[in-house]
C-alpha cells in the first residue's frame, strides 16, 4: 500500500498542527484496528476523512476525541499528549458530533442545546451569560431559534441533527470532530449542513468530518484524509488525491474523475459494470 506522507510537509494550507495522532495502534479490546497509524490535522483546515465502510474513520475520530486512547502511540493537541489535559479542557478544545446520539426522553430542544455548555461549568461556576449567549448564538445559527421550546422526540430527522450541531456549536470548540453528520438525510438538508460547516470554517473552526458522499467531500474540503483497512492510504488536497486509480484501489469502484460543473472540484461517476468501455 501507498503512503503519501506529501500532505504532511507543512506547505499545505492551514497553521500549525492542532490535532496529531503519532504511530498509534488503535484496538476494541483485543481487536486492532489501526497499527503504525500516523494523522495530522492544521489549524483552520477542513479535513474529510473517507474511505469503504468499516475501515476505521469513526474510530480514528474517536480516538482524536479521546473518546477511544490508542494503545501504543500518542495523540497530540495543541502540543501536548491528548491524554495529559483535564476532560474538561479537551471538551473546550474540541467537540465530537458522534455517528448517531440518542436525546434524553422529552428533552427540549434549548435544554438540550445548553447541555454543550456543560464543559464551561463546575460546582463553583454555574450558568452564566456567555452559557445563555452561547446557546442563542447557536440555535441562531443553526435555524431552531423557533423550534426551541420544541421536544426534540417530535422533530424530523434533519430538524434533530440540526440540534445535535447547535449543541456541538454551543460547546463553542475551536475544533469540531464530524461523524457522517449528512447521513440519513435528503439532498436539500445535506448541502444546507454542509454550507453550515463551511460557514464556521470560514469563521475559523477548524473541521474533521467523515463523509461518505465523495463529491460532498471533495467540494467542502482542503485536506482529505483515504482509509482502508485502518492504514492511510493517501492524503492531500482533493485535486491529487481523487483520481480513478485511486478509486479503484480504495473502493474498488471503477469510475471517471471528472470536474463538477459548478465548484471544479473533483467528481466521480461510476462507470457502467455492464458495459465497460463506455462511454469510450
Ligand atoms: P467506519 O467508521 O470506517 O465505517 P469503524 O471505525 O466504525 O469503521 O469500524 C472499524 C472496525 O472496527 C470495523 O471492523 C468494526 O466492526 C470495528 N468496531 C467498531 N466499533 C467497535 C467496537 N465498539 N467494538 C469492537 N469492534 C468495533
Ligand atoms: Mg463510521
Amino acid at each position: 500500500m501507498v503512503h503519501d506522507l506529501n500532505g504532511f510537509d507543512g506547505v499545505k494550507a492551514g497553521g500549525q498542527a492542532r490535532l496529531r495522532v503519532e504511530n498509534a495502534t488503535i484496538c476494541y479490546e483485543k481487536r486492532t484496528i489501526s497499527e503504525a497509524l500516523s494523522v495530522e490535522i492544521r489549524d483552520g483546515t477542513f479535513t474529510a476523512i473517507i474511505g469503504p465502510n468499516g475501515c476505521g474513520k469513526s474510530t480514528l475520530l474517536r480516538s482524536l476525541a479521546r473518546v477511544l486512547r490508542p494503545s501504543v502511540g500518542e495523540v497530540v493537541l495543541d502540543g501536548k499528549d491528548i491524554s495529559s489535559y483535564r476532560s474538561k479542557e479537551v471538551a473546550r478544545r474540541l467537540g465530537l458530533l458522534p455517528q448517531s446520539s440518542l436525546a434524553p426522553d422529552g428533552i427540549r430542544v434549548a435544554d438540550l442545546v445548553a447541555r454543550g455548555r456543560a464543559p464551561y461549568q463546575s460546582l463553583f461556576q454555574q450558568w452564566r451569560k456567555s452559557d445563555e449567549d452561547a446557546v442563542s448564538v447557536a440555535l441562531e445559527a443553526t435555524g431552531l431559534k423557533s423550534l426551541s421550546d420544541r421536544l426534540v422526540d417530535e422533530l424530523s430527522g434533519g430538524q434533530r441533527q440540526r440540534v445535535w450541531v447547535a449543541m456541538l456549536l454551543a460547546q463553542d470548540t475551536p475544533i469540531m470532530l464530524l461523524d457522517e453528520p449528512t447521513t440519513f438525510l435528503d439532498i436539500a438538508h445535506q448541502y444546507e449542513l454542509m454550507e453550515l460547516f463551511r460557514d464556521f470554517h470560514d469563521r475559523g473552526k477548524t473541521i474533521v468530518a467523515v463523509l461518505h458522499d465523495l463529491n460532498q467531500a471533495a467540494r467542502y474540503a482542503d485536506q482529505l484524509i483515504v482509509m482502508r483497512e485502518g492504514e492511510v492510504v493517501t492524503s492531500g488536497e482533493p485535486a491529487d488525491v481523487i483520481t480513478p486509480d485511486l478509486m479503484e484501489r480504495v473502493f474498488g469502484l471503477r469510475c471517471l474523475v471528472i470536474p463538477d460543473p459548478v465548484t471544479h472540484t473533483p467528481s466521480v461517476v461510476p462507470l457502467d459494470p455492464r458495459n465497460p468501455r463506455s462511454p469510450g
